[in-house]
Formats: C-alpha cells, structure tokens, sequence
C-alpha cells in the first residue's frame, strides 16, 4: 500500500524499521537513510527476506537539499523522521518541497538553544495545508501515545478533563554507574532544563527537578518522580478545552541524579562551545562521545518500564478519575527487535503514526499533533503492534 522514507538509524529508527517490516501489508516498501550509512545497512540484513522490499542511503538530514534528492529518488509516500529535533525544520522543507507526508516524534530544537517549542513546526500549517499534505507531530510515546490517551479519554470518558499528569517510569537497570537510554545529549538538555507545568492558561516555571513526589507504578513498584517540562504539555494545553492544569513527571534513580549533578558541576553538560587544543568543541558533545550508545543498552537492560496520563475531570456532572498506561518489558523488547524498551516505546508508535496517514484515518492537509485526530484506531494498532494499554478508573491521585 505504501512506501516510506525512515531518516535516522539510532535506537528508535531500529524499531521504526522492523515495525514496518512487520506490517508488510501498509508499508509495501521502506527506505532507511542516516547519517552512517553502516547502520542502515546492517538493519537491512536484519529485515531483507521478508515481504517488506527494504533499501538503504546516507543522507545529511541538516540538508533540505539532500533529502529532497533523496525523496525524488525514491519517491516515499510518507517520510518518518527518527534523526534528532535538529532535522525537524530541514525535512519539513523538504516534504514541502516534494509534497510529501511527514511524522516526527520530538520538536525542533534549535541546536544553540535548549529550548523546544512547538512554534516553529506550527508555523508550517499554511503551507502544508497549501501543498495537501499532512504533518504529523510528536507520534512517539511521550509526546505521542500520551496525546492520543488524551484524547481517548476526552472522547470515551469524559465532559471535561480538569487535570492531566503524565507519569513516565523507566525502572530498567543497564548495570552501568551512569547512561542515557536515549540520546545523550537531547536527554542531558531536557532534564537539565527549567521545569514547567501548566496551570490556568499560564507556565509556571521551576528549577530543574524541584519538584519530586513519588509514585507506585503497577508492575514495577514505588519510584521517585520528577516534574520537567515537557513538549506535550504545550500542545494538550491547546488541544484540551477547559483543562486546568498538566504536568509531566519522570523517574531518576539517586545514582543518576548524583552524577549527573557532578558532571553539572564541573561544566560537562554545557553546550557553550570551549576551545579545546585549539578546536572549538562543547562540552555535552563530548560527553555524549565518550559515554555507553544507547543503542548498546539493549542486551544489558533488565526491567520495566511504565510510561501514562492520569486524567482527573467531571462526566455527566459526576467527578471521575481514570489512569491509562502500557507496560514494557526491556528484555522482551530486545528479544523482538534489538533494542531496549525506552525505544521501542517511541518506535513503535511513530510506525503506527506513519501508519494512519498511509491508510488514509489520519490523513488530512496541514500540521496536526496526535490528539487532534480520532484515537481508536491508533488504541486499536497499539494493541495489535507490542505495546498494549491497561486502564484503570481508581488510580492513586498525585497532589
Ligand atoms: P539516536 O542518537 O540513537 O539516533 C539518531 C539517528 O539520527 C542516528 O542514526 C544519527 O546518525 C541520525 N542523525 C543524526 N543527525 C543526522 C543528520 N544530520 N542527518 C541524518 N541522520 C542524522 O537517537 P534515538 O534513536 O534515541 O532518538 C531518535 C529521535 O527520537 C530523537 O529525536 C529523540 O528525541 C526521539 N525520541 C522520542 C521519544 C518519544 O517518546 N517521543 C522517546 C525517545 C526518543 P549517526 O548514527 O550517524 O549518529
């Protein structure tokens, strides 16, 4: 039925490709491009012999003019963008330019300001809607998944949602003193950040990690979490009508607070560039240099994770709480694709994001986040692709 262009070959762009090879049916044809071309390359031995024709190129993404080459080489229905938030403008371009479908699963960040916002990619909403495309944001797990449970809750459970807390727990263990189980450095940039929430039509702004609560996860047991900003938050607050407050929280083991407070301390996860031996380097790049590739985490990685939204609001004049969360074993993820859980998570989704624009559910011009478009057949393809969902209507409520 389709072919699609994946950019990015990391730990997500892994999944994205098997998960499309396992659903030969949609994605007739797929085209795995990175920056190294090995990488694609050694997926592609992974996947050839199955009924999805599989093929591979090197591109530079930060390059409008590359991947429009490369999408009128292969002439892709639908571009699945799995590079980093630093590509997101440049592919966006490049699908304009060739009037091609486009999902992401993170919000362009320029790279000198750690700051992501969804200003940028919904400036584009004219000019995909123009061009008869559809531009699909954030369909990973969080943002993604998270969105659409949103909107599964507005349209099954509620009249209005009053409250929303996003609640994302990795208790896997890698055995390493300290690794990122995704990019280094847009993970060091996101949590060394400002916290924020939403709360009556306004930010309130933290400091990183002040606050903390903690939380007893089904399945994986009591956790400290952590309140961060987070992209989501900023498209819900306009989605959702009448929601009153949304928070984002996330678990850190006190090893990985520990040091990642002394490599703050010593200046390493700065992106300030140093002149170093006469190169002008930054710090966080280097530091993503020279610790483990989260890609090598996936044999290692032994638990849990337990990524979803508490909703709190009113239905039919009566208040009513209700939790929606999914489950994810590391090992068994491994096991199916060769990655850990933390990309499979995001993985999986950004293939049934892509997936919902193929088929035509999700497909209509101009730039959408996922809660604005119909959850169930996307709850329906969760279930079906590795990552089924658990409700439950008296969760515990976080103050
Ligand atoms: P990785 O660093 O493992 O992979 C990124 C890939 O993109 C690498 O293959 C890299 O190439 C490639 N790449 C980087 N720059 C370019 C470029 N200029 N041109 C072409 N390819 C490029 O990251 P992850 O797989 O962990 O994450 C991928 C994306 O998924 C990120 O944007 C991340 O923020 C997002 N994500 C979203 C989540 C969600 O739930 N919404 C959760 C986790 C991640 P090379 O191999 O040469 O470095």
């Amino acid at each position: 039925m389709g072919k699609a262009l994946i950019i990015g070959a990391g730990g997500v762009g892994r999944v994205v490709a098997h998960k499309c090879a396992q659903n030969p049916d949609v994605f007739e044809e797929i085209i795995i491009a990175s920056r190294t071309l090995s990488k694609c390359d050694e997926l592609k031995k992974e996947l050839d012999g199955g009924k999805t024709k599989v093929h591979t190129a090197q591109v530079d993404a930060d390059k409008t003019e590359e991947v429009i080459n490369l999408i009128n080489r292969y002439k892709p229905d639908i571009v699945i963008n799995v590079a980093l938030p630093y590509q997101d403008l440049s592919i966006m371009e490049a699908c304009l330019a060739t009037k091609t479908d486009y999902v992401d699963t993170a919000n362009y960040e320029p790279p000198e300001v750690p700051k992501f916002e969804y200003k940028w990619q919904w400036a584009y909403k004219e000019k995909f809607e123009k061009a008869g495309i559809t531009a699909l944001l954030g369909s990973g797990f969080d943002p993604g998944v998270t969105g659409v449970f949103t909107a599964y809750a507005q349209k099954h459970y509620f009249d209005e949602i009053h409250y929303i807390d996003i609640l994302d727990a990795n208790a896997g263990d890698h055995g390493y003193p300290f690794a990122t189980n995704f990019n280094p450095e847009i993970n060091i940039r996101e949590i060394t950040a400002l916290g924020s929430y939403w709360e009556n039509g306004k930010w309130i702004e933290t400091k990183p990690l002040e606050i903390k609560r903690t939380f007893n996860f089904p399945e994986i047991g009591n956790m400290d979490i952590y309140l961060l900003h987070h992209e989501e938050i900023e498209s819900l607050a306009k989605n959702i009508k009448n929601v009153k407050r949304i928070r984002f929280w996330m678990t850190f083991s006190q090893k990985y607070l520990t040091h990642l407070q002394v490599l703050q301390n010593v200046g390493m996860t700065s992106i300030e560039p140093i002149e170093f031996e006469g190169k002008m380097i930054q710090p966080l790049q280097f530091l993503k240099a020279v610790l483990p590739d989260p890609a090598t985490l996936g044999p290692r990685t032994k638990g849990k994770t337990n990524i979803g939204c508490i909703f709190r609001g009113i239905k039919d004049g009566k208040p009513r709480n209700y939790y929606v969360y999914n489950v994810c074993d590391h090992q068994e993820c491994f096991k199916e694709v060769g990655a850990q859980a933390v990309s499979y998570t995001a993985g999986v989704p950004a293939m049934i994001g892509a997936m919902m624009v193929l088929t035509g559910k999700w497909k209509k011009p101009g730039v959408f986040n996922v809660e604005e478009f119909d959850p169930d057949p996307f709850m329906d393809a969760l279930n079906k692709n590795g990552l089924p969902w658990k409700e439950d209507f008296s969760p515990e409520i976080l103050d």
